[in-house]
């Protein structure tokens, strides 16, 4: 079978700007990611060329480079990557004169369009046409120009690169803690402690909520202490953790709100088990395709649950994470637990998968 490489438009010239050669992390299928050289990309009208400083590993991309392509998120051959950071290099031909070269920028990892039904009902996350960008495991990347357009941001002085490039799993989070009408005095599970679960600890217990985190290792156990949770427990041995958190609640009732945020048939249920009545439970976590979920259907009707399936964010939420990151109320210290260089990017992804790895691991393009 005849392999598809990678056609970025390799172009003699300088090696810097558009036109160069640059080093870059091309997802070829499932579990094929290669460091090439490859063209620095061309700018079209209303594009920019960033220099990325930094780009985050993330649990989608462990999916997409298990499953080795994402639908509506990225066909290979590809650059692969979508939480970055970095400078503004090249302006492209009709963009706006607020976009300067030197412009330290987090672009979001896509953008709405702002036509369809979907946008005009102020659900843009929902968004037919949703244009999602690739591309951050690069020494250089390129915004589409309904990004820049929409979706760019620029970096306040006192925030480091590694912490607004948080900006777009933060926006995810905190969007699904708004959906979800969580309010302080609450009581909430979280279920799950990896890099996303950890974030809504954080992000909830700044807001004087009451956090019950349940997590599978001591490492995220401590972690999620640390970032404010009331109590937070190791699953991996425990006989009943819906009848445990439970009991941690005002008359064993169950708790205000639950966020599922692991993905899996059984801890969905967990997650209706658990919320009190009238309560209100997110189901963040997408579980694989082709599971089945079953609920007690009278549990449902007389306790009134409301359930949420909160997906992706919105511009309005990116601007709120970037907001909450400058206010120091999330720190990229506290999830990104180390730092590699681009060359060791498919190693890296090998660890992720075996479940010895960093929660989120710091890409430097130019180390
Ligand atoms: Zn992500
Ligand atoms: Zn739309």
């Amino acid at each position: 079978m005849a392999m598809k490489t990678y056609t970025g438009e390799i172009a003699a010239g300088s090696s810097k700007g558009s036109g160069g050669v640059m080093t870059a992390a091309v997802l070829y299928g499932r579990e094929d990611l290669r460091i090439e050289r490859v063209g620095i990309p061309q700018l079209g009208e209303g594009e920019i060329l960033m220099r990325v400083q930094v780009a985050l590993t993330c649990g989608t991309d462990l999916k997409v480079w298990r499953q080795g392509s994402h639908p509506r998120m990225i066909q290979p051959p590809a650059i692969f990557g979508h939480e970055l950071a970095g400078v503004v290099e090249e302006v492209g031909p009709g963009v706006s004169s607020e976009i300067r070269a030197g412009m330290r920028v987090v672009p979001s990892n896509s953008a709405p369009c702002d036509a369809c039904l979907y946008c005009r009902k102020d659900q843009p996350n929902l968004c037919d046409d949703l244009l999602f960008n690739n591309g951050a495991y690069a020494e250089y990347a390129r915004i589409p120009a309904r990004i820049v357009k929409k979706n760019l941001l620029e970096i306040p002085e006192n925030v480091s690169f590694r912490d607004a490039a948080m900006a777009e799993p933060l926006a995810c989070v905190l969007r699904g803690i708004h959906e979800t009408q969580i309010r302080p005095g609450d009581t909430a599970v979280v279920v799950g402690c990896g890099p996303i679960g950890l974030k809504f600890v954080r992000a909830l217990s700044a807001r004087e909520i009451r956090v019950i985190a349940l997590g599978k290792r001591k490492s995220q156990i401590d972690l999620a202490e640390r970032l404010g949770a009331y109590a937070a427990f190791d699953v991996s041995s425990m006989e009943s953790p819906v009848t445990m958190v439970r009991d941690l609640t005002e008359g064993g009732r169950g708790a205000d709100a639950v966020i599922e945020a692991v993905g899996s048939a059984a801890t969905w249920q967990w997650a209706m088990q658990m919320v009190r009545k009238g309560g209100r439970v997110n189901l963040f976590g997408g579980c694989p395709q082709g599971s089945q979920v079953q609920f007690d259907p009278a549990l449902l009707h007389y306790s009134e649950v409301t359930i949420k399936a909160t997906f992706h964010h919105t511009p309005r939420f990116i601007r709120e994470a970037l907001d909450t990151i400058a206010r120091g109320d999330v720190r990229s210290s506290d999830f990104v637990t180390g730092e590699i260089p681009l060359a060791e990017l498919p190693r890296a992804f090998q660890d992720m998968k075996n479940g010895h790895s960093d929660l989120k691991t710091a890409v430097n393009p130019w180390a």
